[in-house]
This record gives structure tokens, sequence and C-alpha cells, in this order.
């Protein structure tokens, strides 16, 4: 019974996926860019507004639903080729075998 004093505060974020709060290291961050394409911060030093999805299949296909990331970042939003591809391969590797 103890410890309770040194609980590490992790950042948190909103999957725009499933909507769960989970760490933030444990999600990808999107950023738009000024032509309104959503790309992957992989370097995670994106500047401007982020949002963040979890790497599973299911949430980055539901972040790419029509509507999703223009809800998320408040401007129209569209999704680049390598966030569909993101999508294409993590459903590949969950499906796979
Ligand atoms: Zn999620």
């Amino acid at each position: 019974m103890s410890g309770a004093a040194r609980v590490k505060r992790e950042p948190q974020r909103t999957c725009v996926g499933c909507r769960q709060v989970r760490p933030k290291a444990q999600l990808i961050r999107l950023v738009r860019q000024a032509d309104g394409t959503v790309v992957i911060d992989r370097a995670n030093k994106g500047s401007g507004r982020g949002a963040y999805v979890c790497p599973s299949a299911e949430c980055v296909g539901e972040a790419l639903q029509r509507g999703r990331l223009a809800k998320a970042f408040r401007e129209k939003a569209e999704a680049s080729v390598e966030l569909v591809a993101l999508s294409d391969s993590l459903r590949n590797g969950v499906r796979r075998g």
C-alpha cells in the first residue's frame, strides 16, 4: 500500500476512431497540413493541431470515414495517401494468417 504519491502522469489523448482516451505514447499522431491534407506525424514534431488514433485497422478506418478528420480538426481535412496506406497495411496485418 505505498507508492501512490508517485503516479506517473502521462499525457492522454482521445482516439478519433474509437473515442477512447489513451496514453499519447500509444497513439499515432496525425497533423493537418496547410492544404488540408492529414498526414502521419512520425517524428512527433509537427506543429499545429494534432489528432490521435490507435494503431489499429479499426480505429484508422474509422478516422478515415467521411467527415471524421474534419470534425477532429474542426476544419476541412482529407486523409493523405500515406494515411490510407497505413489503414490498408494495418488491415492486412490483422487479417493475414
Ligand atoms: Zn481507437
